[in-house]
């Protein structure tokens, strides 16, 4: 079985960038924290709690002894924000500058007056903290259909997405909302690392007879990359590491496609790589 890995895969940009910034600080302040969990990856997230000593808080009423926070990939919400500035501690945004674009722009457009329509999963920790910049509650949609079902279309609209939602969908959305509304601004805030995974994920699953996504359960993108894996290749299965391999999925399969989620570190996807290329068959 010839093995192949996607043209683009694992980290992006925002994930390296915030990984580096929290090994830095955790460097100089043994007692540093995540609000939530760094990235999407428990592998990764054990990692830096062995080497560097950085725990995860998820309740910011539980911050302790610790006097430096730093904001996950993701992002929190404004209100968080306030709180910790409000505690005194040392902050450092690790916040993906593909996230504090939407952040952005739904704070500005919400204070000009715009009903604001987010494209994405509402208890995403990303989709969270967009929201929290509204004034007024925004409209979130997972999908097309849940925007036929809310009704009454807002007058003037300002629609984003989350960074990690298929292009073609949105589309979809917005050209919905165009025949439906008087004033629709439109900001395309799908970040273009997820975008090139998916192209490359989209391209190999429709040559290989399996592919096997590599990445964290609860991450979206990696979520994303096995859905267009499985539209194309029917044997798609996605794995956290190569403890979840089982060589039953591979028998009489003649290309096997490797690709992995954004959040996905490299050390991961070698040894899910170098586990299928060791299978043994009866
Ligand atoms: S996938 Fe895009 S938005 Fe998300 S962390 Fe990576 S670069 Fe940032």
């Amino acid at each position: 079985m010839e093995v192949i890995l996607a043209e683009k895969y694992g980290f992006c940009f925002g994930v390296k960038r915030a990984i580096k910034i929290t090994e830095k600080i955790a460097q100089t302040n043994p007692n540093t924290l995540t609000l939530g969990p760094l990235i999407h990856n428990p592998l990764e997230i054990s990692r830096l709690e062995k080497n560097f000593g950085v725990k995860v808080q998820e309740n910011i009423n539980n911050l302790g002894q610790s006097k430096s926070v730093i904001i996950r990939t993701h992002g929190i919400t404004k209100q968080n924000l306030e709180t910790l500035k409000q505690k005194g501690v040392s902050i450092t945004d690790a916040t993906c500058p593909f996230v504090t674009k939407p952040q952005k722009i739904v704070e500005e457009m919400s204070n000009n007056g715009y009903d604001i329509i987010i494209f994405g999963d509402e208890n995403h920790p990303e989709v969270r903290s967009v929201m929290s910049y509204s004034i007024k509650t925004p409209i979130v949609i997972a999908n097309i259909e849940s925007l036929k079902e809310i009704g009454k279309i807002p007058k003037k609209i300002a629609i984003v997405s989350q960074t990690t939602k298929q292009i073609e969908k949105f589309a979809e959305i917005v050209q919905y909302l165009v025949t439906n509304s008087l004033e629709v601004r439109v900001f395309n805030t799908i970040c273009n690392a997820t975008f090139e995974n998916q192209e490359a994920t989209r391209n190999l699953s429709q040559k290989a007879d399996i592919m096997v996504i590599v990445g964290g359960k609860s991450s979206a993108n990696t979520k994303q990359l096995f859905y267009i894996a499985q539209t194309h290749c029917p044997d798609s299965y996605l794995v956290e590491n190569e403890n979840d391999i089982q060589p039953s999925w591979f028998e009489s399969k003649n290309i096997c496609g490797i690709s992995a989620g954004a959040s996905t570190p490299n050390w991961v996807i070698k040894n899910v790589e170098e586990k299928i290329k060791n299978l043994k068959y009866p």
